[in-house]
Formats: structure tokens, C-alpha cells, sequence
């Protein structure tokens, strides 16, 4: 008979088996026990037939990670800490000294910081280019280039760019295609069928998804993913995420597992509300421009209502608008502190809906042609009622007149 602690420790009773529930159970491990020797050494950790390490995954995760790739139309599914970390393992994984990456100049901001900050240090160069013009990138390719990020919306502008072409470009030239995801969220659109009914299919090399957005949708939980349908770019970003030790709590992937059943109705509630806002926001004297674009005249329109047409024309969460020129900046601040529903806060596709000012100038490399001059506001339509929305915007709006 050993004693009490041990007992406690090692004890004899496992639950009957057959325990079945709506949701899946939550695996927590960093150690995985193995019944053998054998059966520790010949454990493969790349492929899931097996388990060896908390970093390489439990049952959780993997059901997210497969759950992720149905969503996405992919094979192959890795999980990071945050968005940004999905956005990071995309460039270590595939990028080294004396490669170039190509970015479109609407990037989401970190992205920039990235490349910027850290990559240039190791001798990866990048380059701007225009997400609205697919021959500037053509001509931004050369021999060094060997990662080209994609954004369908882009960030804060929302451009919708023309991604069957720039994509076709990259494949002509064979170079790796990435998309930062988050916005379409694999239901506006399908990032590895860009031509659902053409065979063989058209699409991304890599999608990038920040799940802290519509994924877990409760403005609490910070996890990225990088979905790929290639075994071979799966492995070569499956050992830099070893290497580097990219684990995410299990905690958190029963938080996804929780909110993704929803997620389909919530983008789609979302979606309604900001169209409504955004409608109304084109209508009002002090909006120069208003940026969405499933508005007419929005930049890049066209091509958003081409890509999305296959979907219930998906176009999340997001609306900006150009405050006149004539309005200073303590006014536009004032005008978005009189907001009282909408808080200041970053993210996205959570239930608040929240609200930036945003620099413009200090974040492209030029003021696009296709943006009027002004102060960007950007608006994160939450699930509130959309009529008490428009009214704290009209509050809003009667402080700035
Ligand atoms: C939020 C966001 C990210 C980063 O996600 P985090 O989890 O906040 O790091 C990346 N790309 C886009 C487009 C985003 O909106």
C-alpha cells in the first residue's frame, strides 16, 4: 500500500468512457505520458497521430486546428499566441537573410513594425506597394522577392483590391502568396478557391487569422492561426514553431471552441448593422468619404462584390470615415470621446463596438489618390442595436457641429 500523497498522485480510478457533450473536452498538458520506451522514442511529433508535448498539441487543439482548417478550406492548420504572432511565424518560417518581402502599403501597422523592427536587422529587406494597382507589384518582384503579404480588405482604408490578379501575378512568378485573413474570416470568402467552381483551384499559398477578431468574438482572447493546403510549406512552418516555442493555452482554444459554432451568425449580424451605419454615415455632410466596401464608390468595390459574390456577399465589421479637413484634430478627438456606446479601444468583431482615430499620413508611405483628405475615424460595429448606434453617432455628430 504506498502512501496518501502518492495514492493521490497516481490514483486508480479512471472515469467509464462514452462521455459525450456538446462541447469537447479540455486537454491540459505540458507532459505527455508515454506507455513505453518504445513508444516515447518512435513518437512522430510532426504529423497528429500521436501525441509527445504540450507545444505540439492535445486533443484541443487539434480539433481547433481541424475545425480552423474546414473554415478556411485548407489541409493544414498551426496555432499561435496572436494574430501578430501568425504574422511573424509566416516570416521566420519562409524568409532569410537576403530575402526580400513585399507588403501592400495598407497593411495592418504591426505587420510594417515587423519587417521594419526586427527583419530588417537580419538582413530581409521589403518593399511598399500598392494594393490597388496589381502592375506595381509586378514591378516590385525581383529575383530576391520570396514572400508577398496579401490584405482583402485592407486595414483601416479598407480597399478591396483586385486579389484574383494579384495572386495570378505571384503565381506567374513563383513567389509565395500570404494572406492576413482576419477581415473575411474564411466566410466572405474562400482564400484557397478564389474561383470556387474552377479546377484545379486559385488561391493563397498561406492564410494568416488573428481568432482574437471574429474566431473567438468576445474581446478576451488573444490567438492567431496559419492554415496552408501544402504539406511541405505546412512542415517548413511547423519547425520554425517548434523552434521557437509558439504554444497556446488550452484554456483559450476551449474559449474559440466555444464562441466558433456562432460564429457565422455573429459576421452576419455584424455585417447587417455596419452596413446600416455605414449608409447612413455616407449621407452626412461632415464624412467626406466613407470606407467600406460593400458601399458603392467605396475604393475597390468592384472587386470586393467579384471576390464575395460566392459568399452571402460578406463584409464584416469594419466602417471609416473622412472627417472634413475643416475640423481640427481637438475636434475630431472631441467628436469621438462625445461617443458614449462605441469606447476607444483597438480589435474588432467583439460585442462593443468601438471606435480610432487614426493618423493617415504617418501610416502610408503616400496619401493614397483614392482617399479624400481629412482625419480618419475608423468604427468597429459591435452587436448592439443598430438604431441606438446611429443615435450615439447623431449625438456625436451634433457635438462636432
Ligand atoms: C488584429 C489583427 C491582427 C493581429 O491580431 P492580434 O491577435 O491582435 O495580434 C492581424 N491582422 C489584422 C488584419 C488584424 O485586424
Amino acid at each position: 500500500m504506498s502512501h496518501q500523497v502518492t495514492e493521490l498522485i497516481h490514483h486508480a480510478y479512471v472515469p467509464p468512457e462514452g462521455f459525450v457533450a456538446p462541447q469537447p473536452g479540455v486537454f491540459k498538458a505540458s507532459t505527455v505520458i508515454f506507455p513505453t520506451v518504445a513508444a516515447m522514442r518512435s513518437r512522430e511529433w510532426k504529423d497528429k497521430s500521436a501525441y509527445t508535448y504540450g507545444l505540439h498539441g492535445t486533443p484541443t487543439s487539434y480539433q481547433l486546428e481541424e475545425r480552423l482548417c474546414t473554415l478556411e478550406g485548407a489541409l493544414q492548420c498551426l496555432l499561435v499566441p496572436s494574430g501578430l504572432a501568425a504574422l511573424s511565424l509566416v516570416a521566420l518560417s519562409l524568409l532569410k537573410s537576403g530575402d526580400e518581402v513585399l507588403l501592400p502599403d495598407n497593411s495592418y501597422g504591426p505587420n510594417k513594425a515587423l519587417v521594419e523592427g526586427e527583419l530588417m536587422h537580419w538582413g530581409i529587406t521589403h518593399q511598399y506597394y500598392d494594393p490597388m494597382d496589381p502592375q506595381d507589384l509586378e514591378a516590385q518582384i525581383c529575383s530576391r522577392t520570396k514572400l508577398v503579404w496579401l490584405e482583402a480588405a485592407g486595414s483601416v482604408t479598407l480597399e478591396f483590391p483586385d486579389l484574383l490578379a494579384l495572386v495570378r501575378i505571384c503565381k506567374a512568378r513563383k513567389v509565395l502568396t500570404a494572406l492576413d485573413n482576419t477581415w473575411g474570416a474564411g466566410l466572405a470568402f474562400k482564400p484557397f478557391d478564389l474561383l470556387p467552381n474552377e479546377s484545379p483551384a486559385l488561391g493563397v499559398d498561406l492564410s494568416a487569422h488573428a481568432l482574437t477578431k471574429y474566431p473567438s468574438g468576445g474581446g478576451d482572447v488573444l490567438m492567431g492561426s496559419v492554415t496552408t493546403r501544402d504539406a511541405g510549406l505546412h512542415l517548413r512552418l511547423k519547425l520554425t514553431h517548434m523552434r521557437l516555442g509558439l504554444g497556446v493555452g488550452m484554456n483559450d482554444v476551449e474559449a474559440i471552441l466555444r464562441s466558433l459554432p456562432s460564429m457565422a451568425l455573429r459576421y452576419r449580424a455584424h455585417d447587417e448593422s455596419t452596413r446600416v451605419l455605414a449608409l447612413w454615415a455616407d449621407s452626412q455632410p461632415e464624412f467626406v468619404q466613407v470606407l467600406h466596401p460593400a458601399l458603392p464608390g467605396s475604393p475597390g468595390h468592384a472587386h470586393w462584390k467579384d471576390l464575395c459574390v460566392h459568399t452571402f456577399g460578406g463584409a464584416a465589421c469594419l466602417f471609416s470615415v473622412i472627417l472634413d479637413e475643416r475640423f481640427s484634430r481637438d475636434q475630431t478627438d472631441a467628436f469621438c470621446d462625445a461617443l458614449k456606446l462605441f469606447k476607444l479601444g483597438y480589435s474588432w468583431a467583439g460585442p462593443i463596438s468601438l471606435v480610432v482615430p487614426y493618423e493617415l499620413q504617418s501610416m502610408r508611405t503616400v496619401w493614397p489618390a483614392h482617399i479624400e483628405k481629412g482625419t480618419l475615424v475608423r468604427f468597429s460595429v459591435g452587436l448592439e442595436a443598430v438604431q441606438d448606434l446611429q443615435l450615439d453617432l447623431e449625438h456625436a455628430l451634433r457635438v462636432l457641429r
